[in-house]
């Protein structure tokens, strides 16, 4: 019986890929590094082709047994032609055929679509936001993306870009951003942004692992930048809640680990400026996959698409 997926999670650093049964448990899981074919979209579409062969026979499968494959990508996708249309990290990805390329090599069914899209849709499946109708999911990093569940439903926009909650203007006159805007959400929450934050308060470049570790012990520089770090990420969301009205706010990327110095301020500060009936029917929860979001959501995302 055709049960299983393949997932496979592309990122500007490392492919992951994993097997998925039922329930979204993970069966066979492994990783290699992108940069090596990053130079040649022909090449790291063969790879792909012959990692996800590899894996279907370390799970001790056969081709019969799996319902088809979910590929997530860092960037704009078309997820009902399947294809990817660029890749801000990775060169050489504009309008490519993934889908069908793909599938004419591996005789499987392909789907493609965007990374946090596919979190968002492991997150509400079987993750931390299971049984909610409305939520947020929001990976913070060094791009900040955010994945919609609105009535229960993936929410993908026209073009299937709908989502893109760091590119949300904050100050018309603020800093430059890669997408051309102006004071983007990403340029006060983004690693970047996170980096120039703890220049200022810090008196040195930190990496957020240092600053946690040093808040820890009760640094106060390092509660400070925390608890500033925290009012900017509650302020770009106050926006989103009045906005859409969501039960849940999901977030997961590189700082959602900690949850202790993070939450709480992210919370009151929405709380304090929202509206007073969408600020208070909101909670903040942290992601609860990890490594293997791309991979089980693409189990959700291969599987929904059958029914
Ligand atoms: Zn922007």
């Amino acid at each position: 019986m055709k049960q299983y997926v393949v997932g496979v999670d592309v990122g500007g650093t490392n492919i992951k890929l994993g097997v998925v049964g039922p329930s979204g448990l993970v069966l066979v899981r492994n990783s290699f590094a992108t940069k090596p074919f990053a130079s040649s979209r022909i090449k790291l579409i063969s790879a792909l082709a012959h990692e996800i062969e590899a894996s279907i026979i370390s799970a001790g499968l056969t081709k019969k047994q799996i319902v088809g494959v979910g590929i997530g990508l860092p960037g704009l996708v078309d997820y009902e032609k399947g294809v990817v249309r660029f890749l801000p990290n990775i060169p050489g990805w504009s309008n490519v055929h993934l889908k069908s390329i793909l599938q004419n090599k591996i005789k499987l069914s392909v789907f493609v679509d965007n990374d946090v899209k596919i979190i968002t849709l492991a997150e509400s499946t079987f993750g931390a936001g299971r049984g909610v109708k409305n939520l947020i999911c929001m990976t913070l990093g060094t791009g900040v993306g955010a994945g919609l569940i609105l009535n229960g439903q993936l929410y993908r926009g026209e073009d299937n870009a709908a989502g893109e909650l760091g590119h949300m203007p904050l100050n018309e006159h603020g800093p430059k951003c890669n997408c051309g805007g102006y004071g983007c959400f990403e340029r006060y929450v983004g690693n970047r942004a996170l980096l120039d934050l703890s220049s200022r308060v810090m008196g040195i470049p930190m990496t957020t692992e240092a600053i946690f570790a040093l808040a820890k012990k009760g640094n106060k520089k390092a509660l400070f930048f925390w608890k500033t770090a925290a009012e900017h990420i509650g302020n770009g969301l106050v926006g989103i809640v009045n906005l859409l009205n969501p039960r849940l706010i999901i977030i997961g990327g590189g700082v959602s680990h900690n949850e202790k110095f993070l939450f709480k301020t992210v919370t009151d500060t929405i709380r304090r400026r929202a509206m007073s009936l969408q600020g208070s029917a909101f909670k903040i929860k942290r992601a609860k996959f990890k490594d293997d979001a791309g991979i089980i959501g693409a189990y959700v995302l291969v599987t929904n698409a059958q029914r």
